[in-house]
């Protein structure tokens, strides 16, 4: 009689991630390639952190993503960090080795630079609002990328003094600047208009951009994608501008965390027509 291969374990850790498209994304991945594996949600509360980590080997648990809001809490959990990972200062992907050791990874910003990179936007000069989690790796990917110049805005100022400072003392390619009021952005002097904050999520949040700051040569990508077409998105679409959403950058750091979970190529049309479907869902 054949031994039975164990089934493998990975998810995504977090709170609350209930109506994540994650475990759609990668099970449909891990069905097509045939891997004796399940992602599932590990939905933890900070209280419970701690045994979570404890537990991984007893669950059969060989890799996970992390998202809100342990990207950067988890860290002192880990072994060793990527140098992504360790330049960005968050992790949203963990690899189990065999003999239990916990490595972190980033793969927002490869998820972020392999979306513009399908979209073909070739960024110069960025404004970005939002300096929390997911601007870090977005700064990181357009720093990589060596745009000219990158403006943040948050309305907690430490917060985008500390990604200025992280950033402009790693890269010297690109001019970073900070912005204390949303205007001086100079959003009409940029060519590409990231937002990297939850506003646009709920129906009653505003559009944090004037109208009159719009402009041709702009490109208008917001990280959110539930809803597909924020307040923000939709006056970029009013004044014909080019714009996205966050699904791809939710589809490509979920291509590449496949491939460190898994070793193999990842099934790209199979994961992005599940992620597809499960947004049309929500
Ligand atoms: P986060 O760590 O909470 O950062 C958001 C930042 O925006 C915070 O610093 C927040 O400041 C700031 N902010 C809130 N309201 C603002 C306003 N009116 N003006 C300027 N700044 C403001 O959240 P995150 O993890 O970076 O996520 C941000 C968004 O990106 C979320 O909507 C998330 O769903 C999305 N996201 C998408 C992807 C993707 O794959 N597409 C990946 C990651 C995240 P305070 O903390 O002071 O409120």
């Amino acid at each position: 009689m054949k031994p039975q291969v164990k089934s493998l374990t990975f998810g995504l850790l977090g709170y609350p991630i209930k109506h994540s498209l994650s475990p759609s994304m990668h099970n449909a991945g891990l069905r097509s390639l045939k891997i004796k594996a399940r992602y599932k949600l590990f939905e933890v509360n900070f209280e419970k952190l701690a045994e979570f980590f404890l537990n991984i080997k007893k669950k059969n648990i060989r890799a996970f993503n992390v998202t809100i809001p342990y990207k950067e809490k988890v860290i002192p959990y880990l072994n060793s960090l990527s140098v992504g990972a360790q330049e960005i200062g968050a992790v949203n992907t963990v690899v189990v080795s065999r003999n239990g050791k916990l490595k972190g990874f980033n793969t927002d910003y490869l998820g972020f630079a392999g979306h513009l990179k399908e979209l073909k936007v070739k960024p110069y000069r960025v404004a970005i609002i939002g300096a929390g989690g997911a601007a870090k790796a977005v700064c990181f990917a357009l720093a990589k990328m060596k745009v000219l110049e990158l403006c943040i805005y948050d309305i907690d100022k430490f917060k985008s003094l500390s990604l200025f400072k992280r950033l402009s003392s790693n890269f010297a390619h690109t001019r970073f600047d900070v912005a204390t009021r949303i205007e001086d952005l100079k959003i009409g002097q940029k060519d590409l208009l990231i937002n990297a904050t939850p506003v646009g999520m709920h129906s009653g949040d505003p559009c944090l951009i004037n109208e009159s700051w719009l402009h041709k040569g702009l490109f208008v990508y917001d990280l959110i994608y539930d809803p597909a077409e924020t307040k923000l998105i939709s006056l970029a679409r009013k004044y014909g501008l080019n714009c996205s959403n966050g699904l791809g950058m939710l589809l490509y750091q979920g291509v590449f965390a496949f491939k460190y979970f898994t070793g193999k190529k990842p099934p790209v049309k199979i994961m992005q027509e599940a992620l597809i479907k499960g947004a049309q869902k929500i």
